[in-house]
């Protein structure tokens, strides 16, 4: 049995996992996809407090070192539910079961899909959620990146970089992300940016042709000849298998304020899951870090 459980390791679940390392408890992280979390997926990060720039995947690489050379253990595995025995937390995953004192929930959220007819069909043949992951295919081609927050601006100013043209299709009449990197894209020479305007049909069979977008103001359709549809349109949390020991808000993040704790003694949550107004990289780790002290307080009442 592991004195703390984490759930997740993006920068929220990492930062809890050092935290409760340094203390000298028996950490172990479940991850279900890649160590690192979303972050993983940004081209360029330039807003974490002393670094001037790295990409997403070297930070997520620095601090997966870090926790690991402070003695946490790692699985890769899903975990689909969890049970509260009092002193102890059951937690079930594809890959079996794994006991622990303390759980800390930092499972963050995940890409929303467009809700498009064929979109999950044409994941891997010309639609992507992530840039940094599946730019480099579209080398030399023509791509639509349709959202216009700062995810959204982030890798359209990556894909500016590879690709001959680069489509923002935005469906309010402003951009929302940094002023900065709208700026950038606006001077691009190789970026057109339509809004308000809304993405209404994947084109192509086996993989995609074109993306069909409609215009706003006069309710004109217009098919873009692109090769990639790069969606980023927001993130949704995903914790449906905590509800037993965690309850959700209407939206479906974790009921938990700046404490980090939840309606279970034992049971912790941290970073983008958990309702709240920011989700960034510097919350998510703060959050970490808080998580992690209640922890080792709960154990120490035990
Ligand atoms: C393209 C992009 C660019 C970004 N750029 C910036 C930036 O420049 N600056 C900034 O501050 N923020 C940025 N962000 C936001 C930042 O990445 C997030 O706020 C941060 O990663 C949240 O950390 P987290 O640990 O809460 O969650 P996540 O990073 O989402 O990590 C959660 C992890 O939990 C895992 N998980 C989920 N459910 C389970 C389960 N049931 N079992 C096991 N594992 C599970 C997931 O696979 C994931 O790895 C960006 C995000 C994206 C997508």
């Amino acid at each position: 049995m592991y004195d703390i459980a984490v759930v997740g390791s993006g920068p929220a679940g990492l930062t809890a996992a050092l935290y409760a390392a340094r203390a000298n408890r028996s950490v172990l992280v479940l991850e279900k996809e890649g160590f690192g979390g979303q972050v993983t997926h940004s081209p360029k990060i330039e807003n974490y407090p002393g670094e001037l720039a790295m990409s997403g995947m070297e930070f997520a690489d620095r601090l997966v070192e870090q926790v690991l050379a402070q003695g946490a253990v790692t699985e890769l595995c899903e975990v689909t539910s969890i049970e509260d025995l009092g002193d102890r937390k059951l937690l079930h995953t594809d890959s079996g079961d794994f006991e622990a004192r303390a759980v800390i929930i930092a499972a963050g959220v995940r890409h929303r899909r467009l809700g498009l007819p064929r979109e999950q069909e044409l994941e891997g043949a010309g639609v992507s959620y992530c840039a940094v992951c599946d730019g480099a295919f579209f080398s030399g081609q023509d791509v639509a990146i349709v959202g216009g927050g700062n995810s959204a601006l982030q890798e359209a100013v990556l894909l500016s970089e590879l690709c001959r043209k680069v489509y923002v299709v935005q469906n309010l009449p402003r951009l929302t992300g940094e002023a900065k990197l709208a700026e950038k894209l606006a001077a691009a020479p190789n970026v057109e940016i339509i809004m308000p305007a809304l993405a209404t049909a994947l084109e192509g069979e086996e993989s995609v042709t074109g993306l069909t977008i409609q215009l706003t103001a006069t309710g004109e359709s217009r098919t873009l000849p692109v090769q990639g549809v790069f969606v980023a349109v927001g993130l949704e949390p995903e914790n449906r298998p905590f509800e037993a020991v965690a309850p959700l808000d209407e939206r479906g993040y974790i009921a938990a304020g700046e404490d980090c704790l939840t309606a279970t003694a034992g049971v912790f949550v941290a970073g983008d899951c958990r309702s709240k107004a920011v989700r960034q990289i510097t919350t998510a780790a703060g959050d970490g870090a808080v998580a992690a002290l209640a922890a080792i307080r709960y154990l120490d009442t035990l």
